[in-house]
């Protein structure tokens, strides 16, 4: 890949196409163009192209860590006025937590170029865009990218250090849960949204996975929501879904944590040839996956894609809190909460479950004149875990009864008001934030 970066260079400026696009006989026919895979500098070209030349649509985001080695992770997040600090549900996308995945994070760029070529042009995508923020990450392990080797510069795998349920996948899980700065910056992006609805891309098995990875953590409390989400994104990819623990055992993936810790759907999406049997290459792991082959013609990846968004934007798979502030008020929800490991084997001799914290904190400003917001959120109600302080439950039922805690501010982050949303999977929660409102303008005296 450095090879053909190094050649690329040497063509005259004048004679390169527009960054990011192919045209004439060599095309293929992806938002792209392209007929090979992207080194790191094309990521970082395309994506800060994406974010140069549709402002409006596209900001650029760069993850809180650099990884082992000191690359930038970068991503963007794309909507209909994607500066501003909207209510809108998020869907997430994520590429390559293994780095010689590659397929996982070209059609995770693609989507992005798609999404923007479309806005305006293709109802459907403009409308989702008008109603959901896409946050796309093509690279999660840049480091294990640039050596196309699977773990992190640290040989850790990233899909097996997460702290949920962490400690039963050596050896490549890690010193300690979230040891590594590529998982931390998941947790980040995840843990400072309302990602209503998460896709992790890697290759390659032609099927999609959910909760659990272990058989005896038990099913989890929304196996039906994550069911019919799966077989509606398989009408489009036409790969088959089960949970992760059907497919093989691990611990400590992305999914298991994110579904746990936010209840939004996280899905593994495995992309892969198909039928599996087929040649693996470019053009049949990446354009026809990305398109859709063999009766998936004018679906594939890309319609599940869609699907992911329209199930984003279904207010009857989250939830919403409305109300009214003030204009320019500043918006939080929080939680806090410890989740667990597996048990695991301590220096003191003893096997116990290792606590990990948990903040969830996100914002938005409200926008209307009137003072009125709509905010499309993660439901407050959290499923009971598998993974508990005194071990592993197989059964786990219901929901830990919690409320997000929401402050109304100044956009100085003056606090006027506080006040606890308890809100569930399909609800509409309406709060009175009169007191923020009053305070926000106060009355001029007499
Ligand atoms: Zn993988």
């Amino acid at each position: 890949m450095t090879v053909t970066s190094v050649l690329m260079s040497t063509v005259p400026a004048s004679a390169q196409a527009a960054p990011g696009t192919k045209t004439g006989a060599e095309a293929s026919a992806l938002p792209s163009g392209r007929t090979d895979y992207r080194s790191l500098a094309d990521y970082e070209t395309d994506l800060a192209e994406l974010a140069r030349r549709h402002p409006r649509l596209v900001k650029p985001i760069t993850l809180p860590e650099r990884t082992h080695e000191g690359r930038v992770v970068r991503g963007v997040e794309i909507t209909e006025n994607a500066a501003g600090r909207d209510g809108k549900p998020v869907l997430l996308v994520v590429g390559m937590h293994h780095g010689n995945e590659w397929p996982s994070g070209e059609v995770t760029m693609e989507f992005g170029l798609d999404l923007v070529r479309n806005y305006g042009r293709d109802r459907q995508i403009t409308g989702l865009l008008d109603k959901t923020r896409i946050v796309l990450v093509p690279i999660v392990n840049v480091d294990g990218f640039v050596k196309n080797t699977r773990r992190n510069a640290n040989n850790v795998d990233m899909n097996r250090n997460y702290g949920f349920g962490w400690g039963e996948s050596p050896p490549y899980q890690g010193a300690a849960p979230w040891s590594e700065p590529e998982t931390r910056n998941v947790r980040d992006l995840i843990s400072t949204r309302q990602v209503t609805t998460f896709l992790t891309m890697h290759t390659c098995l032609a099927n999609m996975l959910y909760p659990p990875l272990q058989h005896k953590a038990g099913l989890p409390q929304d196996i039906g929501a994550f069911r019919s989400f799966a077989d509606a994104m398989g009408t489009q990819n036409g790969y088959y879904h089960t949970t992760s623990a059907d497919d093989y055992e691990t611990s400590g993936e992305v999914i298991d944590w994110s579904y746990y810790a936010t209840r939004g759907l996280g899905v593994t999406v495995e992309v892969c040839t198909t039928p599996l049997t087929l040649p693996r290459t470019f053009q049949s792991l990446v354009v026809d996956q990305y398109l859709g082959t063999n009766g998936f013609e004018g679906k594939g990846v890309r319609g599940s894609f869609v699907t992911a968004l329209q199930q984003a934007a279904d207010r009857e798979a989250h939830s919403v809190i409305t109300g009214k502030a003030a204009r320019g008020a500043v918006l939080r929800i929080t939680k806090d909460f410890p989740l667990w490991t597996n048990p695991v084997a301590q220096p003191d001799g003893t096997t116990r479950p290792l606590a990990f914290d948990n903040h969830l904190t996100s914002t938005m400003e409200v926008s209307d004149r009137s003072g009125h917001f709509t905010w499309d959120v993660n439901p407050s109600l959290r499923p009971v875990p598998p993974y508990q302080a005194d071990g592993v439950h197989t059964e786990h039922p219901g929901f830990v009864q919690e409320s997000w805690t929401l402050t109304c501010a100044r956009p100085d982050g003056t606090v006027l008001q506080t006040a606890k949303v308890r809100v569930d999977r399909g609800e509409h929660e309406r709060i009175d934030l009169k007191q923020c409102r009053e305070r926000f303008h106060p009355k001029a005296e007499h």
